[in-house]
């Protein structure tokens, strides 16, 4: 078994391993991962923009 453990980039829906992801965030207690700051920061703006 090698099924690597994928998460998805809560904003462009990009499957990123924890492994190699580039932008990690901790928010809330859950971390997430990101393809890149660009997706990071559009969540950021998501959750801090009104
Ligand atoms: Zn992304």
């Amino acid at each position: 078994m090698d099924e690597a453990t994928k998460v998805r980039d809560p904003v462009c829906g990009m499957e990123v391993d924890p492994v190699t992801a580039p932008v990690s965030l901790q928010w809330e207690g859950q971390t997430y991962y990101f393809c890149c700051e660009h997706c990071m920061r559009r969540f950021l703006q998501d959750r801090q923009g009104k």
